[in-house]
């Protein structure tokens, strides 16, 4: 009962049908989040742990110091400015530092301490005077294990004798090297290759299995069976398995699927010890409105702009399509307004420095769109603007995307909005999404901009 592929496309399309961008970046986006993130996010939401037992020594811990970390990793942490654990942290260590070790899926949004979490496992778990691959790390990008391998070197900065190596493309090491390093970052093909052809590492030495991003490298075709394939021959002793997810949430599903498959396969494999996970969201964060407009969409246009000096505010406007959204941004443009469009046809790069500049306040605007704004994390966000209502191929309403948008104004605390521009004949589908979250979306009149402001 292991599906051989479990990618399943997003569904959403445009309305308009000149959207080109209908495949999601995962991997990328994970990066960009990455990239943008360099402060801990304050994770509000629930943590169900399946080991609740406040007696247990997996229980949650408040302080560092109590998950007794050996001194030189104190010293990393505290030198990368860490003070507490974060709440996934909290935790998820314990457990994956327990004896035995307590295999686990963890998921929380992005920026909350997961890769932190696994990799201060890693670094506690190895033994510098073994002088082979103890810690092995799939991830589904060179770029991301780049990435977590600077964080195992910052962190490990005092344990002198620990070492990363990268099994990544362009990486050659020739047939017969032993690897001397005990903690292996890489890409599936790359580790597969290391693995099997070349037989560099030997799995059956590997003490801590990490599948990083897991969500992406299984939403990735043929990630998930080389994962599988890897996992399946490392030594069953203690492996972990964290989770990295990018919301929406529902992938984790997949991801339970997978753990599954190489539990099943691996026969005699334990299982799976705890899963933490946060709470359901609801799109309640902030109020929400619906604006009518009388006629075509043009005459949405200026609201946007008539809206922005009365808020000081940041917006994200969301897109259905690559071509509209270019269409307001020069729009916008040329009515005066700072603006800046993210869009699939940019690097991760790019990408990266408009959203930087975002977050500094370079613009107040953002727009993108619908593929660009998924997974995307922008905290600073108040105020998002739908131009279009996010639908499925069967004309329903996309309930993911329209969560996930809206879901981004007002967290952390702080009061969102959220505006919908539809036109009458959509109506059916905003009371869709109205019965669906069993929220109530507030009418504004188009031509009253007083009320509005
Ligand atoms: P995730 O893997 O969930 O996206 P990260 O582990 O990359 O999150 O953490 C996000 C940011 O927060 C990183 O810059 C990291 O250094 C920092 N961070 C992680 N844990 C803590 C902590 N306990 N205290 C302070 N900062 C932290």
């Amino acid at each position: 009962a292991c599906p051989a592929r479990v990618f399943a496309p997003r569904d959403s399309v445009n309305t308009e049908g000149d959207d080109d961008e209908d495949v999601v970046d995962l991997a990328a986006n994970s990066l960009l989040n990455k990239l943008i993130r360099q402060s801990l996010v304050e994770s509000s939401h629930l943590v169900e742990v399946l080991q609740k037992d406040p007696s247990s020594p997996l229980y949650s811990v408040r302080t560092f110091e109590e998950l007794r970390l050996k001194e030189e990793l104190l010293k990393g942490i505290y030198a990368m400015g860490f003070n507490r654990p974060s709440k996934i942290q909290e935790m998820a260590l314990p457990m994956m530092l327990a004896h035995p070790p307590q295999n686990l899926i963890a998921q929380s949004q992005s920026g909350t301490g997961k890769t932190a979490a696994f990799v201060l496992a890693m670094l506690s778990r190895v033994n510098a005077l073994d002088l082979f691959p103890q810690c092995l790390c799939l991830a589904p990008t060179y770029e991301l294990a780049l990435q977590t391998g600077r964080v195992v070197e910052r962190m490990g900065k005092f344990c002198v004798d620990v070492q990363v190596m990268y099994a990544i493309r362009g990486n050659r090491v020739p047939r017969g090297t032993a690897i001397t390093r005990q903690i292996v970052i890489g890409t599936p093909g790359t580790v597969l290759d290391w693995c099997f052809k070349k037989r560099l590492i030997d799995l059956s030495k590997i003490r801590v299995f990490v599948l990083d991003e897991a969500d992406v490298m299984i939403d990735t075709q043929g990630f998930s069976d080389q994962s599988i394939r890897i996992q399946r021959s490392s030594g069953w002793a203690h492996p972990a398995l964290t989770v990295a997810a990018v919301e929406p949430w529902p992938p984790l599903a997949r991801t339970l699927r997978v753990w599954q498959c190489i539990t099943e396969r691996g026969g005699g494999a334990p299982g799976l010890s705890a899963w933490l996970r946060p709470g359901p969201r609801s799109p309640t964060e902030g109020p929400e409105f619906k604006v009518l407009s009388p006629g075509e969409r043009r005459r949405l246009q200026p609201w946007p702009g008539r809206l922005l000096p009365c808020v000081s505010a940041r917006w994200a406007v969301s897109h259905q399509t690559r071509q509209n959204a270019k269409w307001l941004t020069v729009e916008m443009m040329q009515d005066g307004h700072q603006v800046s469009l993210l869009s699939g046809e940019l690097t991760v790069e790019q990408r990266a420095a408009i959203i930087q500049r975002f977050r500094d306040g370079k613009e107040k605007v953002l727009i993108t769109t619908n593929v660009c704004a998924r997974g995307i994390d922008v905290k600073q966000v108040t105020i998002v603007v739908n131009f279009n209502l996010p639908v499925s191929r069967a004309e329903e309403p996309d309930y993911e995307t329209y969560l996930h948008r809206i879901g981004r104004t007002g967290r952390f605390g702080k009061k969102g909005l959220a505006f919908n521009m539809i036109e009458a004949d959509k109506l059916p589908l905003l009371m869709k999404i109205q019965d669906h979250f069993n929220s109530s979306i507030k009418q504004l009149d188009p031509e009253d901009m007083d009320e509005i402001e």
